[in-house]
Protein backbone atom coordinates (compact mmCIF):
# COMPACT_ATOMS: atom_id res chain seq x y z
CA UNK A 1 0.00 0.00 0.00
CA UNK A 2 1.68 3.45 -0.77
CA UNK A 3 1.60 6.59 1.16
CA UNK A 4 -1.27 8.30 -0.41
CA UNK A 5 -3.21 5.06 0.11
CA UNK A 6 -1.89 4.65 3.91
CA UNK A 7 -3.45 8.69 4.43
CA UNK A 8 -6.49 8.03 3.04
CA UNK A 9 -7.61 5.06 4.99
CA UNK A 10 -6.29 6.68 8.33
CA UNK A 11 -8.63 9.98 7.62
CA UNK A 12 -10.97 7.36 6.67
CA UNK A 13 -11.27 6.28 10.68
CA UNK A 14 -11.95 10.05 11.64
CA UNK A 15 -15.03 11.28 9.50
CA UNK A 16 -16.21 14.97 9.62
CA UNK A 17 -19.46 15.21 9.96
CA UNK A 18 -21.02 18.37 9.92
CA UNK A 19 -24.47 20.01 11.71
CA UNK A 20 -25.44 22.53 9.31
CA UNK A 21 -28.33 23.48 11.22
CA UNK A 22 -25.87 24.94 14.06
CA UNK A 23 -24.43 27.56 11.56
CA UNK A 24 -25.15 30.99 12.73
CA UNK A 25 -25.91 32.06 8.97
CA UNK A 26 -29.51 32.59 8.76
CA UNK A 27 -31.77 32.46 6.19
CA UNK A 28 -30.90 34.81 3.22
CA UNK A 29 -27.51 36.15 4.65
CA UNK A 30 -24.10 34.84 5.34
CA UNK A 31 -23.03 36.13 8.71
CA UNK A 32 -20.04 34.06 9.65
CA UNK A 33 -17.58 31.98 6.72
CA UNK A 34 -14.50 31.31 9.24
CA UNK A 35 -14.48 27.86 8.10
CA UNK A 36 -14.55 28.39 4.14
CA UNK A 37 -11.61 31.04 5.00
CA UNK A 38 -9.69 28.39 7.09
CA UNK A 39 -9.93 25.69 5.10
CA UNK A 40 -6.54 25.20 3.16
CA UNK A 41 -7.99 22.28 0.99
CA UNK A 42 -10.79 24.38 -0.56
CA UNK A 43 -13.16 21.67 1.11
CA UNK A 44 -16.16 24.21 2.08
CA UNK A 45 -18.61 25.61 0.26
CA UNK A 46 -22.24 27.22 1.61
CA UNK A 47 -25.14 25.51 0.06
CA UNK A 48 -28.25 27.44 1.54
CA UNK A 49 -26.10 29.49 3.86
CA UNK A 50 -24.65 26.30 5.36
CA UNK A 51 -21.41 24.59 5.08
CA UNK A 52 -21.06 21.30 2.86
CA UNK A 53 -17.63 19.64 2.91
CA UNK A 54 -16.40 18.05 0.00
CA UNK A 55 -15.32 14.81 1.04
CA UNK A 56 -13.04 14.23 -1.71
CA UNK A 57 -11.01 17.53 -0.52
CA UNK A 58 -11.07 17.72 3.07
CA UNK A 59 -7.88 15.51 4.74
CA UNK A 60 -10.12 16.15 8.55
CA UNK A 61 -6.85 18.65 9.43
CA UNK A 62 -9.59 20.07 11.84
CA UNK A 63 -8.69 23.29 11.57
CA UNK A 64 -12.96 24.17 11.19
CA UNK A 65 -13.47 22.74 14.04
CA UNK A 66 -10.87 24.61 15.54
CA UNK A 67 -12.23 28.07 13.98
CA UNK A 68 -15.79 27.59 14.44
CA UNK A 69 -17.50 29.44 17.19
CA UNK A 70 -20.76 27.03 17.64
CA UNK A 71 -21.01 23.51 17.06
CA UNK A 72 -21.16 22.52 13.59
CA UNK A 73 -17.96 20.20 12.87
CA UNK A 74 -17.42 17.01 15.14
CA UNK A 75 -14.89 14.67 14.06
CA UNK A 76 -15.42 10.69 15.51
CA UNK A 77 -12.81 10.88 18.28
CA UNK A 78 -13.70 10.36 21.84
CA UNK A 79 -12.51 13.82 23.01
CA UNK A 80 -12.96 13.12 26.50
CA UNK A 81 -10.27 9.96 26.07
CA UNK A 82 -7.48 12.79 25.46
CA UNK A 83 -7.53 13.43 29.60
CA UNK A 84 -5.04 10.91 30.80
CA UNK A 85 -3.09 10.63 34.32
CA UNK A 86 0.10 11.37 32.60
CA UNK A 87 2.68 13.82 32.36
CA UNK A 88 4.05 14.97 29.69
CA UNK A 89 1.64 14.22 27.75
CA UNK A 90 3.03 13.14 23.87
CA UNK A 91 0.54 14.16 21.31
CA UNK A 92 1.27 14.08 17.55
CA UNK A 93 -0.42 12.72 14.47
CA UNK A 94 -0.27 9.90 12.32
CA UNK A 95 2.82 10.77 10.64
CA UNK A 96 4.70 10.56 14.16
CA UNK A 97 7.26 8.23 15.13
CA UNK A 98 7.12 9.64 19.10
CA UNK A 99 5.37 6.56 21.49
CA UNK A 100 2.31 9.02 21.96
CA UNK A 101 -0.68 9.33 24.13
CA UNK A 102 -2.78 11.09 21.94
CA UNK A 103 -2.95 10.46 18.50
CA UNK A 104 -4.72 13.06 16.31
CA UNK A 105 -5.49 12.78 12.24
CA UNK A 106 -3.44 16.24 12.67
CA UNK A 107 -2.45 18.98 15.52
CA UNK A 108 -4.59 21.50 13.75
CA UNK A 109 -7.80 20.15 15.50
CA UNK A 110 -6.49 21.13 18.83
CA UNK A 111 -6.90 24.89 18.95
CA UNK A 112 -5.65 27.49 22.16
CA UNK A 113 -8.51 26.14 24.68
CA UNK A 114 -8.42 22.46 24.13
CA UNK A 115 -4.45 22.42 24.56
CA UNK A 116 -5.17 24.69 27.30
CA UNK A 117 -7.59 22.61 29.46
CA UNK A 118 -4.57 19.05 28.34
CA UNK A 119 -2.13 20.99 30.03
CA UNK A 120 -5.08 21.95 33.17
CA UNK A 121 -4.92 18.55 33.29
CA UNK A 122 -1.35 16.71 32.70
CA UNK A 123 0.55 19.81 33.61
CA UNK A 124 2.91 19.55 30.14
CA UNK A 125 2.00 18.97 26.85
CA UNK A 126 4.46 18.46 23.88
CA UNK A 127 3.31 18.29 20.36
CA UNK A 128 5.53 16.52 17.90
CA UNK A 129 5.54 19.07 15.15
CA UNK A 130 8.89 17.53 13.82
CA UNK A 131 6.42 16.19 10.42
CA UNK A 132 4.74 19.38 9.86
CA UNK A 133 7.57 20.56 7.18
CA UNK A 134 6.73 16.93 5.05
CA UNK A 135 3.00 17.06 5.89
CA UNK A 136 1.12 16.53 2.37
CA UNK A 137 -1.43 18.88 4.15
CA UNK A 138 0.74 21.91 4.08
CA UNK A 139 -0.44 25.59 5.41
CA UNK A 140 -1.39 23.78 8.89
CA UNK A 141 1.65 24.74 10.89
CA UNK A 142 1.25 28.76 11.40
CA UNK A 143 -2.23 27.72 13.39
CA UNK A 144 -0.35 25.26 15.30
CA UNK A 145 2.09 27.63 16.22
CA UNK A 146 -0.41 30.02 16.64
CA UNK A 147 -2.97 27.98 18.86
CA UNK A 148 0.56 27.11 21.37
CA UNK A 149 0.94 30.55 21.78
CA UNK A 150 -2.36 31.11 22.60
CA UNK A 151 -2.97 28.03 24.84
CA UNK A 152 0.10 29.65 26.70
CA UNK A 153 -1.67 32.84 26.98
CA UNK A 154 -4.54 31.64 28.78
CA UNK A 155 -2.63 29.85 31.15
CA UNK A 156 -0.77 32.92 32.23
CA UNK A 157 -4.06 34.67 32.75
CA UNK A 158 -5.32 32.51 34.33
CA UNK A 159 -2.50 32.09 37.05
CA UNK A 160 -2.46 28.27 35.97
CA UNK A 161 0.55 26.45 36.01
CA UNK A 162 1.43 24.10 32.90
CA UNK A 163 2.92 24.72 29.42
CA UNK A 164 2.34 23.67 26.28
CA UNK A 165 5.25 22.83 23.69
CA UNK A 166 5.97 22.05 20.65
CA UNK A 167 9.03 19.54 20.28
CA UNK A 168 11.04 17.49 17.76
CA UNK A 169 12.13 15.09 20.46
CA UNK A 170 10.23 13.44 22.45
CA UNK A 171 10.63 14.30 26.07
CA UNK A 172 11.68 12.40 28.82
CA UNK A 173 8.87 10.39 29.81
CA UNK A 174 7.88 10.28 33.54
CA UNK A 175 9.41 7.02 34.30
CA UNK A 176 10.11 8.00 37.86
CA UNK A 177 6.45 8.56 38.47
CA UNK A 178 5.22 5.54 36.72
CA UNK A 179 7.59 3.81 38.90
CA UNK A 180 6.76 5.16 42.48
CA UNK A 181 2.85 4.44 41.11
CA UNK A 182 3.23 1.32 40.96
CA UNK A 183 5.52 1.00 43.83
CA UNK A 184 2.80 2.99 45.87
CA UNK A 185 -0.40 2.27 44.30
CA UNK A 186 -2.39 4.42 41.35
CA UNK A 187 -3.06 8.12 42.49
CA UNK A 188 -6.86 8.51 42.62
CA UNK A 189 -7.98 9.12 38.79
CA UNK A 190 -8.94 12.57 38.27
CA UNK A 191 -12.42 12.70 36.59
CA UNK A 192 -12.57 12.99 32.84
CA UNK A 193 -14.55 15.85 31.66
CA UNK A 194 -18.04 15.54 30.35
CA UNK A 195 -19.44 17.07 26.89
CA UNK A 196 -22.80 17.91 25.97
CA UNK A 197 -23.67 17.71 22.67
CA UNK A 198 -27.30 19.56 22.52
CA UNK A 199 -26.32 23.14 23.56
CA UNK A 200 -24.69 24.70 21.04
CA UNK A 201 -21.20 25.89 23.02
CA UNK A 202 -18.56 24.22 20.92
CA UNK A 203 -16.91 21.45 22.52
CA UNK A 204 -13.32 23.04 22.74
CA UNK A 205 -15.28 25.53 25.06
CA UNK A 206 -16.88 23.19 27.30
CA UNK A 207 -13.51 20.66 27.67
CA UNK A 208 -11.55 24.53 28.35
CA UNK A 209 -14.30 25.72 31.15
CA UNK A 210 -14.26 22.13 32.54
CA UNK A 211 -10.66 22.52 33.54
CA UNK A 212 -10.89 25.74 34.29
CA UNK A 213 -13.26 25.86 36.88
CA UNK A 214 -11.15 23.27 38.84
CA UNK A 215 -9.04 26.19 39.09
CA UNK A 216 -8.60 27.95 43.01
CA UNK A 217 -10.52 30.65 43.20
CA UNK A 218 -8.11 32.83 45.11
CA UNK A 219 -5.45 32.76 43.01
CA UNK A 220 -7.20 34.14 40.23
CA UNK A 221 -6.77 37.10 38.35
CA UNK A 222 -10.52 39.85 39.24
CA UNK A 223 -8.88 42.46 36.50
CA UNK A 224 -10.14 42.56 32.57
CA UNK A 225 -7.97 40.99 30.39
CA UNK A 226 -7.79 42.88 26.60
CA UNK A 227 -6.20 39.99 24.06
CA UNK A 228 -7.96 40.34 20.88
CA UNK A 229 -6.36 36.89 20.19
CA UNK A 230 -8.16 34.78 22.24
CA UNK A 231 -12.05 33.88 21.34
CA UNK A 232 -13.79 35.71 24.54
CA UNK A 233 -15.98 39.17 24.32
CA UNK A 234 -17.90 41.56 25.37
CA UNK A 235 -21.27 43.23 24.75
CA UNK A 236 -21.01 46.69 25.34
CA UNK A 237 -24.60 48.55 24.70
CA UNK A 238 -25.44 52.13 23.83
CA UNK A 239 -28.35 52.50 26.23
CA UNK A 240 -29.33 55.80 24.26
CA UNK A 241 -29.98 53.01 20.93
CA UNK A 242 -31.08 50.23 22.58
CA UNK A 243 -34.39 49.84 22.43
CA UNK A 244 -34.34 46.45 24.04
CA UNK A 245 -35.85 44.64 21.09
CA UNK A 246 -33.89 41.57 22.62
CA UNK A 247 -32.95 40.25 19.12
CA UNK A 248 -29.37 40.28 20.00
CA UNK A 249 -30.24 37.62 22.90
CA UNK A 250 -32.53 36.03 20.63
CA UNK A 251 -29.73 35.13 17.78
CA UNK A 252 -26.95 34.02 20.21
CA UNK A 253 -26.37 30.62 19.35
CA UNK A 254 -24.72 30.07 22.45
CA UNK A 255 -27.29 31.74 24.81
CA UNK A 256 -24.37 33.99 26.08
CA UNK A 257 -26.75 36.62 25.78
CA UNK A 258 -30.48 35.56 27.40
CA UNK A 259 -33.17 38.35 28.45
CA UNK A 260 -36.36 39.29 30.38
CA UNK A 261 -38.59 41.76 31.10
CA UNK A 262 -36.16 43.44 33.29
CA UNK A 263 -33.10 43.29 31.11
CA UNK A 264 -30.44 41.17 29.20
CA UNK A 265 -27.88 39.31 30.87
CA UNK A 266 -24.45 37.77 29.57
CA UNK A 267 -22.95 35.10 30.47
CA UNK A 268 -19.01 35.52 29.69
CA UNK A 269 -17.70 31.67 29.55
CA UNK A 270 -20.68 30.83 26.88
CA UNK A 271 -19.82 33.24 24.97
CA UNK A 272 -17.04 32.49 21.89
CA UNK A 273 -17.22 36.33 19.89
CA UNK A 274 -19.08 34.83 16.74
CA UNK A 275 -20.04 38.62 16.44
CA UNK A 276 -23.59 37.57 15.48
CA UNK A 277 -25.02 39.63 18.09
CA UNK A 278 -23.35 42.82 16.33
CA UNK A 279 -24.14 42.40 13.11
CA UNK A 280 -28.29 41.62 13.72
CA UNK A 281 -28.96 44.02 16.22
CA UNK A 282 -31.04 46.54 14.14
CA UNK A 283 -29.89 49.88 15.85
CA UNK A 284 -25.93 49.30 16.01
CA UNK A 285 -26.74 49.78 19.53
CA UNK A 286 -23.99 46.96 20.50
CA UNK A 287 -20.45 46.23 19.98
CA UNK A 288 -18.52 43.57 20.87
CA UNK A 289 -15.22 44.25 23.40
CA UNK A 290 -12.73 42.21 23.35
CA UNK A 291 -11.96 41.30 26.73
CA UNK A 292 -12.51 39.05 29.67
CA UNK A 293 -12.02 38.63 33.72
CA UNK A 294 -10.41 35.12 34.22
CA UNK A 295 -12.29 35.00 37.39
CA UNK A 296 -15.68 34.57 35.42
CA UNK A 297 -14.43 31.99 33.44
CA UNK A 298 -14.87 30.13 36.86
CA UNK A 299 -17.20 31.98 39.09
CA UNK A 300 -19.24 34.11 37.44
CA UNK A 301 -22.75 32.69 35.88
CA UNK A 302 -25.18 35.45 34.39
CA UNK A 303 -24.83 38.63 34.50
CA UNK A 304 -27.30 41.72 33.85
CA UNK A 305 -25.36 44.07 31.59
CA UNK A 306 -29.10 46.15 30.85
CA UNK A 307 -32.10 46.71 32.65
CA UNK A 308 -35.44 48.03 31.31
CA UNK A 309 -38.71 48.84 32.56
CA UNK A 310 -42.15 49.82 30.68
CA UNK A 311 -42.97 53.13 31.62
CA UNK A 312 -45.41 55.88 29.93
CA UNK A 313 -43.78 58.55 27.79
CA UNK A 314 -44.81 61.84 29.47
CA UNK A 315 -45.16 63.32 25.95
CA UNK A 316 -47.05 61.50 23.90
CA UNK A 317 -48.62 58.71 26.66
CA UNK A 318 -47.24 55.67 24.72
CA UNK A 319 -45.99 52.56 26.73
CA UNK A 320 -42.04 52.07 26.00
CA UNK A 321 -39.00 50.05 27.14
CA UNK A 322 -36.44 52.41 29.16
CA UNK A 323 -33.29 51.47 28.89
CA UNK A 324 -31.53 54.14 31.00
CA UNK A 325 -34.93 55.81 33.20
CA UNK A 326 -36.13 57.87 30.30
CA UNK A 327 -39.17 59.70 30.79
CA UNK A 328 -39.74 59.98 26.25
CA UNK A 329 -40.73 57.52 24.40
CA UNK A 330 -37.93 57.34 21.42
CA UNK A 331 -39.90 59.17 18.99
CA UNK A 332 -40.17 62.04 21.66
CA UNK A 333 -36.91 62.04 22.45
CA UNK A 334 -36.07 62.52 18.92
CA UNK A 335 -38.29 65.25 18.43
CA UNK A 336 -37.51 67.11 21.16
CA UNK A 337 -33.51 66.43 20.34
CA UNK A 338 -34.54 68.20 16.58
CA UNK A 339 -36.44 70.69 18.09
CA UNK A 340 -33.44 72.06 20.25
CA UNK A 341 -30.98 71.64 17.83
CA UNK A 342 -33.50 74.45 15.73
CA UNK A 343 -34.04 76.62 18.61
CA UNK A 344 -29.79 76.75 19.56
CA UNK A 345 -29.49 77.55 15.67
CA UNK A 346 -31.93 80.10 15.52
CA UNK A 347 -31.57 81.71 19.14
CA UNK A 348 -28.60 80.20 20.62
CA UNK A 349 -25.35 82.02 21.65
CA UNK A 350 -23.02 81.18 18.71
CA UNK A 351 -25.55 82.66 16.28
CA UNK A 352 -26.62 85.97 17.58
S1 LIG B 1 -17.48 28.71 11.04
FE1 LIG B 1 -19.30 27.69 11.90
S2 LIG B 1 -20.78 29.34 12.22
FE2 LIG B 1 -19.19 30.12 10.83
S3 LIG B 1 -20.00 29.70 8.76
FE3 LIG B 1 -18.69 27.98 9.29
S4 LIG B 1 -20.12 26.51 10.19
FE4 LIG B 1 -21.19 28.46 10.19
S1 LIG C 1 -22.90 37.22 22.94
FE1 LIG C 1 -22.74 37.83 20.76
S2 LIG C 1 -20.66 37.25 20.18
FE2 LIG C 1 -21.10 36.17 22.08
S3 LIG C 1 -21.88 34.16 21.43
FE3 LIG C 1 -23.67 35.48 21.71
S4 LIG C 1 -24.06 36.36 19.69
FE4 LIG C 1 -21.98 35.49 19.63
Amino acid sequence: MNGANLFLEFLSLFPLKVKGENCINSEGKIFCSRCKEVCPHLAIEFENNTPKVDTQRCTVCGLCFSECPVNVFEIEIDLTEFYKDKTPLKVGCFLSDWELDIKVPCLGMLNEELLTSLALHSGEVYLDTSKCSICPQGGIYKYIKEYIERANLLLHYHRAEGKVKESSQPPESGEEEEFLKELFGEEEKVRKPTLSKRINVPLWRQLFFEKVKLLRAENLCYQPVKEERLRFAKPIFDPNRCQSSKVCSFWCPTRALSSDERGTYFTQILCTDCGLCQKVCPNSALTLEKSFVPRNNVMAGKIPITRSEKKICKNCGREFIATQGQEYCLYCQKDRQMEKLIKDFLFGENNG
